[in-house]
């Protein structure tokens, strides 16, 4: 039998969805790319002090949370797992969702394919990657404790992870490709003033080079383009997130970013599709706010379905 939603990830935006799409009596399916639910909660290794209600140890605690509501709803068997979709078509009514060979109908879909950490594509970046080129110095930082390392990027997470890092680290070069840092400032105060940092603005990283792992990186001024080279251990690249709305690029509407736009109902410019979480636009990116999304969008579908309430 085909449900009426399907919801496309199994992070906070997609599991929300599913817990309200099943409070307002709409029957819905959750398609989930990897092996587990949680998405990007699973990436958080530190205690989460700002989801309300809950004061989980980590983002793991906090997806078991999620995942019990799941259970106690008795949802699981509404979670298809290693499932990843890789096209959707609007199909009369509604649409059509392709998961390998199989394919489903619906009159509703809820986007929640959330977004990735965005790489720098210079060389040694992958071929280094989790053997001393890092996405998280929350999770990392003891693997470096004593070492030199650079952190790239000018943003919240580029400078809070320089100051994480100059906790255990020997030294750590902040590297940025503009003049003008966009984190709070009362962070990059503490950065500035902290002697283990040395910030490095208007420059941007070439290569990272090393034979097992990184031995150092090489920068060029964007101002005159000189270029140097500077001995590090490790590699923190903090560049922003990318969404991942590549099965919907040709179906709804982006911005230039890709970020789906959506409107405040979470329904994007084709009728009956919805996108929640950091997958769109506007978005202050949070468990919180990606919980949100799916509320409102779940509402939303019910209304337009008639079925506001309990199930008839
Ligand atoms: C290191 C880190 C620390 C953070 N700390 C905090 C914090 O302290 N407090 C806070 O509120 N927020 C924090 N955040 C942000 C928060 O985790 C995110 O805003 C939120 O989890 C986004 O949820 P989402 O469901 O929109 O997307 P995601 O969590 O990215 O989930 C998307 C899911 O969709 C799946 N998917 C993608 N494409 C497909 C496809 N084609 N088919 C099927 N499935 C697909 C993915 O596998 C993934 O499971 C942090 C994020 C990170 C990375």
């Amino acid at each position: 039998m085909n449900p009426t939603v399907a919801i496309i990830g199994g992070g906070s935006a997609g599991l929300s969805s599913l817990i309200w799409c099943d409070s307002l009596g709409l029957d819905a399916i959750l398609f989930e790319a990897s092996a587990e639910p949680g998405g990007q909660m699973l990436k958080m290794y530190h205690r989460i002090t700002d989801y309300p209600g809950l004061l989980p140890r980590d983002g793991r605690e906090l997806t078991e949370r999620f995942i019990d509501h799941i259970d106690r709803l008795n949802l699981r068997g509404r979670c298809l797992l290693n499932a990843r979709i890789e096209k959707i078509q609007s199909s009369s009514p509604g649409f059509e969702i392709r998961s390998g060979d199989q394919a489903w109908n619906v009159r509703a879909v809820i986007l929640a394919m959330g977004a990735h950490t965005r790489h720098l594509e210079i060389p040694g970046e992958r071929k280094f990657e989790n053997k001393g080129v890092s996405f998280s110095a929350t999770r990392d930082h003891p693997l470096f404790a004593g070492k030199t390392v650079a952190v790239i990027g000018g943003g919240d997470s580029a400078v809070e992870n320089s100051l994480i890092l100059a906790r255990v680290c020997k030294h750590v070069y902040l590297i940025h490709r503009s003049d003008r840092f966009l984190a709070r400032p009362e962070w990059l105060s503490e950065a500035r003033s902290n002697s283990i940092i040395t910030i490095i603005p208007n420059s941007r990283a070439i290569t990272i080079d090393g034979d097992s792992h990184p031995t150092c990186i090489q920068i060029e001024d964007v101002t005159t383009g000189s270029r140097r080279s500077l001995n590090v251990d490790g590699v923190f690249i903090r560049i922003g997130m990318e969404p991942n709305s590549g099965p919907v690029s040709e179906l709804v509407s982006l911005d230039s970013k890709g970020f789906v736009k959506v409107d405040a109902n979470q329904q994007t410019n084709i009728e009956m599709m919805y996108a929640a979480g950091d997958l769109c636009r506007p978005v202050s990116r949070s468990v919180a706010t990606a919980v949100g999304h799916g509320a409102n969008a779940a509402k939303h579908i019910a209304t337009r379905l008639g079925r506001v309430g309990h199930d008839p």
